[in-house]
């Protein structure tokens, strides 16, 4: 496939202003930034705005307050997003105009918001969030008290023009929260887990997965003597001290860069991939006895229980039909060699998030099965792929989706369908398989709607007409029931 440029976003024509902005202001941010999150060919959001990432990770922790710093319409649609995705919490925010930005009134703004909310009764931490204006003029939150009362405060940049996609920015976040509690637990003790310390040494999973697959890997660590510890972003703060308390720790998502650099820093093993498929779950348990020094026996013992179970899910229950997926969510590549055990005929998995070293292993796994794998995929990479492969079904982003769907092919939206589901073990084989099946039946259905609204929507039939008459072609209104007839006078158009 050719190599093709992807349009800007609106909210990001003035990336590169921004960022030699920031960097004039001083941000010390922004070389990290570059450095964690390299950028190209696809070098800019193209869907949500990234900073969702970082506000989701700090809404969905407990006792946890979130303050945006940035422009009021973005803020607007921040909070409009984390509501749809039930936030069910307030979101604060610190508003700015031209004046109080040059001053440097917002900053003592944004310390009193802290200072007035950092309420121990109620909160263990305060996370604030620099979007891309503050960040741009170097709004320097590192200058926020690091405590206030025993209150945490975390403050991070997380520019549009600085972090591709909201999944990097989960992991800004998150990075920002395990560095604090490796430098607490360096100080001293801490706060013992919730439930308390298990017995056995665990394996922390980085990345948000569906709440069974945490049990599902439990169940088949445990022939080997280990646990599945707390999961990364996590829910509360204590869970960060039993995350780095663990013997490795599983990139089940890869683009957790800078939060592998804080385990790292912490002695611990960083093991890429994830228990999905027969072979996947096969490398995984091989790779994460081998960090955990675990003998071969039991490593043998844990496989043996494992995977009959999965080998017979897979093969009861088969993809037949060629696919392209894309995505922007981090686990795409799982989902890809999940398909291809499941017996799909993958052609191409393209993903935003970028190429890394926890993603080598399920790279070359497609790759030397013939599937095409694009990191920092574009959407008009990811349009050209399913142009040029004719799927029989396409999962995808909002646009591709509906790309395919005009033209009566069956589509799976990504974000909400696929990645919102379990995947490991054979509970996350069975739930794939069925989900893509049961969308790959329904083309039929498909044939009868694009047959039933062919034309409606385009060219003359697209709703802008001269005024008097309804134009040649535009007979598609007349199938949905509406007023107008071809050749009649058309009432108030
Ligand atoms: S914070 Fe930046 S990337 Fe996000 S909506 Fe605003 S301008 Fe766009």
């Amino acid at each position: 496939m050719q190599d093709i440029e992807p349009k800007p976003p609106v909210c990001n024509d003035a990336r590169a202003s921004l960022r030699a902005a920031a960097r004039a202001a001083g941000s010390e941010s922004m070389e990290r930034l570059a450095r964690d999150y390299p950028l190209g060919p696809h070098d800019q959001p193209q869907s949500m705005c990234p900073a969702f990432g970082s506000l989701r990770v700090g809404l969905r922790m407990r006792r946890t307050a979130t303050i945006l710093s940035g422009s009021a319409c973005c803020v607007y649609g921040l909070t409009f997003t984390s509501h749809f995705y039930g936030a069910r919490r307030s979101v604060g925010y610190v508003p700015f105009d031209s004046e109080t930005l040059v001053t440097g009134k917002l900053f003592e703004d944004l310390r009193d918001a802290v200072t007035a909310t950092a309420r121990p009764a109620e909160y263990d931490a305060v996370v604030v969030i620099n979007l891309c204006v503050p960040s741009a003029s170097g709004v320097p939150l590192r200058l926020l008290p690091k405590s206030i009362d025993g209150v945490r405060i975390i403050g991070v940049d997380v520019p549009g023009f600085g972090v591709p996609t909201h999944a990097e920015a989960k992991d800004v976040l998150a990075a920002a929260m395990l560095r604090y509690a490796r430098e607490e637990i360096e100080a001293g003790p801490v706060q013992a887990p919730r439930n308390g310390r298990g017995g056995l040494p665990s394996v922390t999973l980085l990345g948000e997965i569906f709440p069974a697959d945490p049990v599902s890997i439990g169940r088949m660590l445990e022939p080997m003597g280990i646990s599945a510890g707390p999961v990364v972003p996590t829910r509360e703060w204590r869970e960060l001290y039993g995350a780095l308390d663990c013997a490795v720790v599983g990139a089940l998502h890869p683009f957790y860069v800078a939060s592998t650099r804080e385990f790292e820093a912490a002695g611990r093993a960083v093991v890429g991939s994830a228990p999905v498929g027969l072979e996947g779950t096969a490398d995984w348990l091989d790779a994460i006895g081998g960090a955990c020094g675990i003998s071969r026996a039991r490593v043998d013992a844990a496989k043996t229980a494992a995977l009959p179970a999965l080998r017979g899910v897979l093969g009861a229950s088969p993809i037949r039909g060629r696919i392209t997926l894309s995505g922007y969510e981090g686990s795409e590549l799982l989902v890809a060699r999940l398909l291809v055990e499941c017996g799909a005929d993958l052609r191409y998995v393209g993903t935003a998030c970028p190429d890394t070293s926890a993603s080598a292993r399920d790279k070359e796994w497609l790759r030397s099965r013939g599937v095409e794998v694009r990191f920092r995929a574009s959407l008009e990479q990811d349009l050209e792929a399913f142009s040029a492969f004719s799927p029989d079904i396409v999962i995808g982003t909002t646009p591709v989706v509906q790309a395919a769907k005009e033209r009566g092919i069956p589509a799976l939206y990504f974000t909400n369908l696929i990645s919102a589901r379990p995947l490991m073990g054979p509970a996350g084989a069975g739930a794939l398989a069925q989900v893509v099946n049961a969308a790959l039946a329904n083309k039929p259905r498909f044939d009868e709607m694009r047959a039933f609204f062919e034309g409606v929507g385009t060219g003359p039939s697209s709703g802008v007409w001269e005024r008097g008459r309804i134009p040649a072609g535009a007979e598609g209104l007349v199938k949905l029931g509406r007023k107008a007839v071809p050749g009649k006078e058309a009432a108030g158009c």
